[in-house]
């Protein structure tokens, strides 16, 4: 481990985080911070729209990101990281998450994508994958929801039918963000008959979105600037090196990367920027200073369940119920502190624009923080998983 958050033993005896990462940790925020005052236009908002000019600024950060060895910072070396420790990644998060995350839709690949490929990949899925993630080149996206299997998500019906030695898929899905723009997904599809159980049978698939067969259409939303699709899978062809974790094992890889992508969305880190920039800049009105001061111990408390799924993954221990936990605070908090902002804001909001960059940036944060509690597992999805942790016993 280069460095992480202090310790500190709590009254009852046990060890627990607080938020001091020390002065190393210091310093590469005041990379960061550098580094995106020099590359980001001010107010940019843009890190998921299917805008070119946004895309562009993204993939041009992603590249200066990777030159400076900050994009995987905490990947091992042989794949393109810097063999740094997890909490200097989450350093790096925290940075891009409370800048609008000008890693755009690459966060994807950089959050769950790589560890899962890292995790049950084969050596040459490794050595084919992971260097173009690290050096900012490709955008991934994922391929698990239906329209009927969402929060049930093992009763999916994408089929793969055996082909020669690959295989053969039909089926679609919805809800998958950055499809447009993506140029490799991985997508969950059964091989076989469905059984009693449902999860056995599924299979992950890394497939390019330029296949034949594949057609992508997007999904117009109150979230604002487009990033949702529906996709569309016409026996499309897969061969037997585009398989990861083995046929039949994809539950076993969806687990994995929904644990990892819940802790890595740390907008945790944007409420408490946002809540800090509207205080200052704007001023919070006198009615709504006790809730706006609650909402930042919230926003406080978030972080610190974020650390402790953090530090799971540093330990190689990752469970799906500290995961859960730490999300269900990050995405109510979320909300909370759009309520708050908006409500401080009033009509202000409709002023958002270059001239008003916190307005602009407290009116996007609300859009998004609707569809928070239902992204990646809803909420009573959480809740459930954390209760079966706590009253079942399960990992
Ligand atoms: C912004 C956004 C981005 C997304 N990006 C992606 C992506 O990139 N890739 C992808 O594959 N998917 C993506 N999703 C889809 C997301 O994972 C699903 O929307 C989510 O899992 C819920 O599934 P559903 O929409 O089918 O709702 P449903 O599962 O139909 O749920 C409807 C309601 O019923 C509740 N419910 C369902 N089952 C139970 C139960 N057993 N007990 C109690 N309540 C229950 C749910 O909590 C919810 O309130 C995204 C969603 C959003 C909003």
């Amino acid at each position: 481990m280069i460095w992480a958050p202090s310790s500190a033993q709590t009254t009852s005896g046990e060890s627990d985080l607080d938020y001091d990462f020390g002065d190393r940790a210091a310093e590469l925020r005041g990379r960061l911070r550098q580094l995106i005052a020099d590359e980001i236009p001010p107010g940019y908002l843009g890190a998921f729209t299917d805008d070119p000019a946004d895309l562009e600024v993204a993939q041009r950060f992603c590249h200066r990101l990777a030159d400076e060895g900050l994009l995987t910072v905490a990947w091992p070396k042989e794949y393109g990281g810097a063999g740094g420790s997890v909490w200097e990644q989450t350093v790096v998060r925290e940075e891009m998450w409370a800048h609008h995350e000008p890693r755009g839709a690459q966060y994807m690949g950089l959050n769950w994508v790589g560890p899962a490929i890292m995790a049950f990949g084969t050596d040459e899925q490794k050595q084919r994958f992971l260097p173009p993630i690290a050096a900012g080149d490709v955008i991934w996206c994922q391929g698990f929801s239906e329209p009927d299997a969402g929060s049930d998500l093992a009763s999916l019906t994408t089929r793969a039918e055996p082909d020669g030695d690959g295989w053969r898929i039909t089926g679609q899905k919805i809800w998958t963000s950055y499809a447009e723009m993506a140029q490799w997904c991985v997508l969950a599809a059964r091989v076989g008959t469905a059984t009693a159980k449902k999860h056995e049978g599924i299979t992950m698939f890394l497939v390019p979105m330029d296949r034949e067969g594949i057609s992508v259409r997007p999904i117009r939303s109150m979230l604002g600037r487009h990033h949702l699709n529906e996709c569309f899978f016409d026996d499309v062809w897969a061969g037997p090196d585009e398989v990861l974790g083995g046929v039949g094992n994809g539950w076993s890889v969806i687990r994995r990367a929904l644990a990892h992508e819940r802790v890595g969305i740390v907008r945790y880190a944007r409420c408490d920027r946002l809540l800090s920039a509207f205080a200052e800049e704007e001023g919070v009105p006198e009615l709504l200073r006790a809730r706006w001061a609650r909402a930042l111990v919230d926003v406080r408390v978030a972080r610190l369940l974020a650390y402790r799924a953090v530090r799971e993954q540093e330990a190689g221990e990752p469970r799906d119920a500290t995961a859960s936990i730490a999300r269900l605070a990050v995405t109510q908090c979320d909300q909370q502190v759009a309520e708050v902002l908006f409500q401080a804001q009033e009509d202000r909001s409709l002023e958002a624009g270059a001239d008003a960059p916190v307005a602009g940036a407290v009116e996007d944060h609300w859009r998004y923080a609707q569809a928070a509690t239902v992204a990646s597992g809803t909420i009573e999805i959480q809740r459930m998983i954390v209760s079966r942790h706590l009253l079942g016993g399960r990992k």
